[in-house]
């Protein structure tokens, strides 16, 4: 049975797109199938794995406008050997022109199904907003992975996501759960990242995963050679939590 994720916090920059490309790619160096949506108009997904957004005719965008079916869209086996459904800055179109489609929240789910059989996981790397694309991948998903960095503001925003969970499950998608928080760009020194983590595990208590994400430069460096981290530097730090990571949730879902 393939588990479908959505990676989510409508906060910027606290590693959605890093976990999304290398969870993606650490499932597949256990022996997954995987596929990696990019929701972002961004596209910073699909540039970090090694697809030049620049160059694409047909991308998610026109998959949600039912333009395309999504095997046209679709990359097979990137340089991180999962599949990808690229983004570029088209998709930011997506919020005006899904207005009024019918059922626009729930394009994605309908979108996956003739493909959802061939994966173990879908992996999908949302916006950093509760917009129509979040809420596309919230009703798609069986669960959320949520990426946070253990800072001052992090938990109120997290109420937020929480809430926007909530009424997703009320309105669209009733079994949708909390898959795990995952703390990024961890640095155990830093008191404040210790105090809030531990705010955090009294809070969510075993929904806060045991693997942390390190600060690691090899994380930030890897996108620039449009590979995942595991093709960068296999030994770094931040390689070996994603595929901690992915081993953890592996064992979650078994
Ligand atoms: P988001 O998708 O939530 O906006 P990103 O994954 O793009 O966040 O991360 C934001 C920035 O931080 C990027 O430049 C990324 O390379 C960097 N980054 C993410 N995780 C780490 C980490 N664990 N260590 C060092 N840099 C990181
Ligand atoms: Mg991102």
């Amino acid at each position: 049975m393939v588990k479908i994720l959505a990676i989510a916090n409508q906060k910027g920059g606290v590693g959605k797109t890093t976990t999304g490309i290398n969870l993606a790619a650490s499932l597949v160096a256990v022996g997954k199938r995987v596929l990696l949506v990019d929701l972002d108009p961004q596209g910073n997904t699909t540039m970090g794995s090694g697809v030049d957004k620049r160059g694409l005719q047909q991308t998610i965008y026109h998959v949600l406008l039912g333009e395309q079916p999504i095997t046209e869209v679709r990359v097979v086996s990137t340089p991180g050997k999962y599949d990808l459904i690229p983004a570029n800055q088209e998709l930011a179109g997506t919020e005006v022109e899904m207005v009024n489609l019918e059922q626009r929240e729930t394009r994605l789910k309908t979108a996956l199904q003739p493909v959802k059989e061939e994966y173990d996981f879908i992996l999908m790397d949302c916006p950093p907003s509760l917009n129509l694309l979040t809420l596309n991948g919230l009703c798609a998903a069986h669960s959320v992975v949520i990426p946070m960095q253990c800072e001052y503001f992090a938990l109120e925003g997290l109420s937020d996501l929480v809430n926007t969970i909530r009424k997703v499950r009320l309105n669209f998608n009733p079994t949708l759960k909390i898959e795990g928080l995952l703390r990024t760009m961890f640095d155990p020194r830093n008191v404040l990242a210790k105090q809030v983590s531990d705010q955090l595990q009294q809070h969510f208590g075993n929904k806060v995963y045991r693997t942390v994400i390190p600060r690691n430069v090899r994380l930030a460096e890897a996108p620039g050679f449009g590979v995942p981290v595991l093709f960068h530097d296999k030994l770094s730090k931040g390689a070996q939590a994603y595929l901690a990571l992915a081993k953890e949730i592996m064992g979650a879902t078994a």
